[in-house]
C-alpha cells in the first residue's frame, strides 16, 4: 500500500480523522505547504516531564539539546480508564492513532490488535530500526513490536520481533529470545547479576528465536565491539544478554551514543528512507526512585542521543527527529536551588512506580515538525507523525 492511500483509509476513520481541534491541524483536504521527511526518528523518553528535562540542564549552566529544538508540543499522556498512564498504552497511541487502555501494548481497548509506524513503515518500503538503551521488551519500545495485553509478556513480544523483520535492532535481552526469564517486577535499571543460561529454562513455547533469526538471514552480535564492527543489512546486536546497569553501577555513556551511531549508520544506507525508533528508560527509574543525581546523568546521556540524531537530520536534510515523554514518573518537582550556581533540588510526590497525569513536552525538528504545536493528546501525534512521512 502507498503511503498517500494509506492516509486516505486513516483520513476516512472518525477515530483518528485529521482535522484537530486543539491545535489547528490542518484537514486532509487542505494542502499544505510542508516538506515530507524522508526518514523519522522517534525518540521516546521514559517517565520524562518538564522537570525531568529542566534539572540536568540548570545544574550543567547549560539547557539540553531538546531545548534547541525548534518545535514544541504538550502531550497528553492518559490512558482511556485511568490518570496514570503508562508507556505500553501511551506509545500505542501515538504509534497507531488509537487511544487505549492501561498497559495495553499495541491494542485498542477492545483488545484487537492496532497497526502502528513501524507496520506502515514496512509496507511502504522503508528501512526500519530499533534501538534500546536497555533491554528490547521495554514498555516504551514493545507497543511498536508487539501486539500483547501486558508487556510482561516476553515470549511474545521477542516472537513478534522475528515476525516483524526490523532491519537493525540493537539493545540488550539475547536471553529473552532463547530462555524463559520472569518479569516479575519492573526492571530496576540494575544489572541482572546472574548473565548466564545455565540456571534458566528453554522458552515455554519451544522456540530458539536465535536460531530463528539466523535462518532468516540476520547476523547475531553480541557485545559492543562486535556490533560496532558489523556492516550486516540485517542485524541484532545485543548489547547484554539480560539488561544493563545504570550509570551509576557500572554503564558508561558511549553505550547508548554508540548504538545510536550504529543503528544510524546502517539505517542511513538505504534509499527509501528509514524510521528509528529509540527508547531511553534509565531516566524514569531515577524519576521513580528519586535520584537526582542519577536522573541528571542519565538525562544528559539521553541528551548526547538527541544531539547525535539532530546532527544526522541537520546533515540529511530530510529527517524529522521528534523526542517524546512518556507518562511523567513520580511526581517530579523542583522546588529550591539557584540557577546561577548550578543548584536545584527536587521533590517527588508519588515516590514508587507510579506515573502522574500531567501533560509532558514533545520536541520536535525537521521536515513537518512545524505540525507539532499546541496541545494534543497522545493519540492526536500519530497523524501528525504520518503527514509528515506522507510523500
Ligand atoms: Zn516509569
Amino acid at each position: 500500500m502507498k503511503r498517500r492511500d494509506t492516509l486516505k483509509i486513516l483520513a476516512s476513520l472518525p477515530m483518528i480523522g485529521w482535522a484537530q481541534t486543539q491545535n489547528g491541524f490542518a484537514a486532509t483536504n487542505d494542502k499544505p505547504a510542508i516538506k515530507k521527511a524522508r526518514n523519522l526518528i522517534l525518540i521516546s523518553a521514559d517517565g520524562m516531564g518538564a522537570c525531568q528535562w529542566q534539572a540536568p540542564g540548570i545544574i550543567r549552566k547549560s539547557p539540553l539539546s531538546v531545548f534547541g529544538m525548534e518545535h514544541c508540543c504538550l502531550v497528553d499522556t492518559l490512558p482511556l480508564n485511568k490518570i496514570n498512564g503508562d508507556a505500553p498504552s501511551h506509545c500505542t497511541a501515538l504509534g497507531s492513532g488509537v487511544a487505549t487502555n492501561s498497559g495495553f501494548v499495541g491494542l485498542d481497548p477492545n483488545g484487537k490488535p492496532v497497526k502502528n509506524l513501524m507496520e506502515y513503515a514496512k509496507e511502504w518500503g522503508m528501512a526500519r530500526g530499533i534501538v534500546s538503551a536497555n533491554s528490547l521488551v521495554e514498555g516504551s519500545i514493545v507497543p511498536f513490536v508487539a501486539h500483547v495485553r501486558n508487556r510482561m509478556m516476553v515470549e511474545p513480544i521477542t516472537a513478534a520481533y522475528v515476525e516483524d523483520e526490523f532491519d537493525v535492532v540493537l539493545g540488550a535481552g539475547k536471553n529473552y529470545f532463547t530462555h524463559k526469564v520472569t518479569m516479575d517486577a519492573p526492571q530496576t535499571g540494575v544489572a541482572c547479576e546472574d548473565d548466564s543460561t545455565a540456571n534458566l529454562s528453554p522458552r515455554q513455547d519451544g522456540r530458539n528465536l536465535i536460531d530463528e533469526l539466523k535462518q532468516k538471514g540476520y547476523a547475531i552480535e553480541e557485545g559492543m565491539d562486535n556490533i560496532m564492527r558489523s556492516n550486516a543489512k540485517r542485524l541484532f546486536g545485543f548489547s547484554a544478554p539480560m539488561t544493563l546497569p545504570n550509570l551509576m553501577q557500572g554503564r558508561t555513556e558511549d553505550v547508548f551514543v554508540n548504538l545510536t551511531e550504529k543503528a544510524l549508520e546502517l539505517l542511513g544506507a538505504h534509499s527509501n528512507g528509514f524510521m528509528l525508533m529509540i527508547g531511553d528508560m534509565y531516566v524514569d527509574r531515577a524519576s521513580h526512585d528519586g535520584n537526582l543525581d542519577l536522573l541528571c546523568k542519565e538525562a544528559l546521556n539521553l541528551d548526547q542521543v538527541v544531539r547525535l540524531a539532530l546532527d544526522f537530520a541537520k546533515k540529511d536534510g530530510n529527517t524529522l527527529v521528534v523526542v517524546v515523554g512518556t507518562p511523567e514518573a513520580s511526581g517530579m518537582t523542583l522546588t529550591h536551588g539557584n540557577p546561577s550556581e548550578g543548584k536545584v533540588e527536587a521533590k517527588w510526590n508519588e515516590p514508587g512506580m507510579i506515573h502522574t497525569g500531567i501533560m509532558v513536552p514533545c520536541f520536535a525538528q525537521g521536515p513537518g515538525a512545524e505540525h507539532f504545536k499546541g496541545s494534543v493528546c497522545n493519540h492526536e501525534l500519530f497523524p501528525i507523525l504520518m503527514k509528515a512521512l506522507e510523500k
